[in-house]
């Protein structure tokens, strides 16, 4: 998944002087959803690195379970621009956009995150963000390990 993502963004990854660094295991826990879905929840991530990300910068993505939950963690982590605290609340809205960003980024609606989090609640998963001012930005989505015996 990650690769194919890599493959479709390195024209855009290279252009932005970018460097994307997939630390994904290659043997991890299979999450259970709608594979479409999911790869465009980290389409949209990786998306948002990628444009909010000066020159030079770098986006690590990478992966975790967390045994007790049976939750499985998928990060997206940029050293771009950030996120103003004020703004996080309401990144996710339709339409929503932090004003400096606005000024940099050349096109976007402000739906990316708000289709994101609408994935992320068919799934029953959840998304967390922290963001640094100047520093960067992580966003961990979780989603449901997939149990085979449950036959689901
Ligand atoms: P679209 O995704 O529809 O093209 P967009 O990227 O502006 O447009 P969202 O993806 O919903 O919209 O993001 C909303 C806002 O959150 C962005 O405009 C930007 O201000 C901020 N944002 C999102 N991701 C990041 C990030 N990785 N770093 C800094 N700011 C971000
Ligand atoms: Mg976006």
């Amino acid at each position: 998944l990650v690769e194919s993502m890599a493959v479709k963004l390195a024209p855009r990854i290279e252009a932005a002087e970018l460097t994307l660094d997939n630390r994904v295991p290659q043997h991890m826990p299979l999450v259970s959803g709608d594979p479409d879905l999911l790869a465009e929840v980290l389409m949209n991530l990786v998306a948002n690195a990628v444009q909010y990300t000066p020159a030079g910068g770098l986006i690590t993505v990478s992966m975790a379970l967390d045994v007790g939950s049976h939750m499985v963690g998928i990060s997206v982590k940029d050293t771009g621009i950030g996120i103003p605290a004020q703004d996080l609340p309401r990144i996710f809205e339709r339409f929503y956009r932090v004003d400096r960003a606005r000024s940099r980024a050349s096109g976007g609606t402000g739906l990316g995150l708000a289709i994101v989090k609408h994935i992320m609640e068919l799934h029953g998963g959840r998304i967390e963000v922290k963001s640094t001012v100047g520093a960067g930005t992580e966003f961990i989505v979780w989603l449901m390990e997939y149990e085979s015996e449950q036959g689901g």
